[in-house]
């Protein structure tokens, strides 16, 4: 938990010796509590003041790693109970599930269907994290169905052993890959933990109750395991959304360091309607990680859609670099519309333009990530910036005409863009959707 000013000061040692460059330790204290300083900057630290100001400098939720290399999958690190307080820092992981009683070929098939699945929004790529294999069968089966998931998908592994003999079998596959392993409870700690904290493993923690959890994460604590996810178990959506609330505001709200971590949580399969609506529950609170039965493309599509919305800092738009865009093989004839750098504007126009397939030039104004009417109404959408903006990149170079195609909701900017710019405007729809028509009718 974030230390005040005043906090810090009663740990100093209050000599104002100047020896960290500030004039007091009140002075030095006050940055502290700003982070605009280091505490090693001050030589004369109690060991305790030490404990007290490194404890303070985590974060309250810890950043948990499944996987390894660049595609690893990084969750927690959360500061913030809700997302407009500032913004949830790392994206839920999203994870499939595949039962070892499957047959090699069909693990194969199935794995590199997932490892595919991919879709650009917004000029982000989306794809799912994880991959998990449970075991029904012999540890050897587990272990090589796992390799063969592991391989096919090029996902971050997450083991489901039924026991510590497969966990060894598949550990011995995949061990420095740092596999997730799901999960430990108080009856099968004795046999995994060793396992776990021998592999450097992340491990999910399941208890039933607050007590229980708490007393869960301490055992592995004291085992030298960190890398810890709370997991839910198989409750009731109403009784999970509860317990990844209750262990969010433990965390973050009462400095309950046996809390701070990221949460997983499992859904059975079902029709993929409601499990795509009970899994949009846990994305939005708070799940770290979900791990899925069954996923067609269309439910992986939803999921990931809402975890980018959810993910994103609200404070700061998704927004492009503003320029101009080709579209097609343009040229001097091709027409030249003006939109926003909110992302979501720019590429909703962008897929009307390209489906209209009448190569243009798209005019991204640096609005700062705003809408069309919003970024008007705040006067950022102006005939000066778009003016401005058709001068800077050189519109009139690309193309043999002077007419700017604007959109429908600012028709009312015509007159004044027409005498700041020199350029005829012609007023497109108010709707993208009604820019391949308006293209293709555009004489
Ligand atoms: Fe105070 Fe330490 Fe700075 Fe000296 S070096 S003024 S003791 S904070």
């Amino acid at each position: 938990m974030a230390l005040s000013g005043l906090d810090i000061y009663k740990i100093l040692p209050k000599t104002n010796c100047k020896e960290c460059g500030f004039v007091t330790c009140l002075a030095f204290a006050m940055q502290l509590a700003k982070k605009g300083v280091e505490p090693g900057k001050c030589p004369y630290l109690s060991e305790e003041a030490k404990n007290v100001l490194a404890d303070a400098g985590r974060p309250p939720i810890n950043l948990v790693s499944i996987g390894s290399g660049e595609k690893r999958l990084n969750i927690g690190n959360e500061t913030v109970l809700f997302r407009h307080e500032e913004k949830f820092r790392n994206p839920c992981g999203i994870g499939f599930i595949l039962d070892d009683t499957l047959s090699d070929a069909r693990i194969k098939q199935t794995a590199s269907k997932l490892g595919k699945i991919s879709f650009e929004r917004v000029g982000q790529v989306l794809k799912p994290d994880a991959v998990a294999v449970r075991q029904s069968s012999s540890p050897e089966k587990f272990a090589a169905a796992v390799g063969i998931a592991v391989e096919a998908s090029g996902l971050n592994p997450v083991l489901m052993p039924a026991d510590a003999a497969g966990l060894k079998a598949a550990l011995a596959v995949v061990k420095d890959l740092k596999p997730l392993v799901y999960r430990i409870t108080k009856e099968n700690i004795s046999g995994f933990l060793p396992l776990v904290a021998e592999a450097g493993a992340p491990v999910a923690a399941h208890a039933v109750t607050l007590d229980e959890q708490a007393g869960l994460v301490k055992e592995l604590n004291a085992g030298g395991v960190t890398q810890i996810l709370l997991d839910t178990g198989e409750v009731p959506p109403q009784e999970r959304i509860w317990q990844l609330t209750q262990w969010r505001r433990q965390a973050l709200k009462k400095n309950n360091r046996l809390f701070g971590y990221p949460a997983v949580t499992v859904l059975k399969g079902g029709d993929i309607y409601s499990v795509a609506v009970e899994a949009s529950g846990y994305i939005a609170k708070y799940a770290g990680l979900l791990l899925l039965e069954a996923c067609g493309e269309e439910e992986a599509l939803a999921l990931l859609t809402l975890r980018q919305n959810i993910y994103s800092d609200p404070q700061k738009p998704l927004q492009i670099e503003p320029k101009v865009y080709p579209v097609g093989n343009a040229g001097e004839r091709s027409p030249v519309l003006v939109t926003t750098n909110f992302s979501l504007s720019y590429f909703t126009v962008l897929g009307e333009v390209e489906s209209s397939k009448i190569p243009s030039y798209i005019i991204s104004v640096d609005t700062e990530g705003m809408s069309v009417l919003t970024a008007w109404a705040a006067e950022k959408f102006t005939p000066e910036k778009i003016s401005d903006s058709l001068q800077k990149f050189g519109v009139s170079g690309l193309v043999g005409h002077k007419r700017l195609i604007i959109p429908g909701y600012v028709a009312m900017m015509s007159g004044s863009l027409e005498e700041k710019s020199g350029w005829e405007v012609v007023v497109g729809p108010k709707e993208a959707s009604g820019i391949p028509s308006f293209l293709k009718n555009l004489s």
